[in-house]
């Protein structure tokens, strides 16, 4: 199902594929999640859907986005909207050519500038976009991600237990709990962690995150993307 794992028969064998794009960001999780965190995260739901759907494939992931709010730690390595808009819609013409029903981009980084260029690019592409933080997708996933205190918190760090548990550090069930409602200070005109109150780049509540919670969030975020993949057909 990974394209990049696949032959080049093995991909022509296939009638009309979906090609399922997982999109994340390189940036700081707080002090025990992975810098990829984003990028596992929609690498994890594509595979998973793309099991269930049968005839899609996912791409390699996108594992640089707009970043900016951590840049105060290290880790933040991020590319412009311009660049973001400029690989989408190329990425998205080859995917045309090469004979895929259609690209679905799928974003688990949510600055608002990220959201706003793939949301705006996928449009101008023709790819269809699972937008997450749209109330009726968010309102189906956990509290704290409702909340909007979830970068490196419980949600996303519960995520990574799910699939990659190495790669948090076991000093996440010390962390204490930072409650930050981030489109808030967004809205508000904050646009850096530091000013938010996040001065361990996380918020949320990493201590209580578990493996259980992250397989049954996986679902939900699969069942999301197999719904949007499907209404298109
Ligand atoms: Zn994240």
């Amino acid at each position: 199902m990974r394209l990049d794992e696949m032959t080049s028969p093995g991909l022509e064998a296939l009638r009309d594929p979906v090609a399922l794009w997982p999109v994340g960001a390189t940036e700081p999780h707080g002090p025990h999640a992975p810098l990829g965190t984003d990028t596992l995260i929609s690498v994890g739901m594509c595979e998973r859907a793309a099991e269930r759907l049968g005839d899609a494939v996912v791409l390699p992931p996108l594992p640089f986005g707009v970043t900016r709010y951590g840049a105060a730690f290290a880790g933040a390595i991020g590319i412009s909207e311009a660049t973001l808009r400029a690989v989408v819609l190329d990425v998205a013409a080859a995917v045309e050519e090469q004979g895929f029903r259609r690209l679905v981009i799928v974003n688990n980084h949510f600055e608002p500038e990220q959201v706003a260029t793939l949301r705006a690019a996928a449009e101008e592409a023709g790819a269809l976009y699972l937008d997450l933080v749209r109330r009726r997708n968010a309102e189906r996933l956990t509290d704290e991600f409702k909340r909007g205190s979830c970068h490196a918190g419980r949600y996303e760090t519960s995520l990574v237990l799910a699939d990659a548990p190495e790669l948090v550090d076991a000093m996440a069930a010390e962390l204490p709990a930072n409650e930050v409602n981030m489109p808030a200070a967004m809205a508000a005109g904050q646009t850096d962690f530091l000013a938010m109150g996040m001065d361990r780049a996380y918020c949320g509540a990493p201590a209580e995150a578990t493996a259980e919670e992250g397989r049954a969030t996986f679902e939900a975020l699969t069942d999301l993307l197999v719904e949007l993949v499907r209404a298109d057909a």
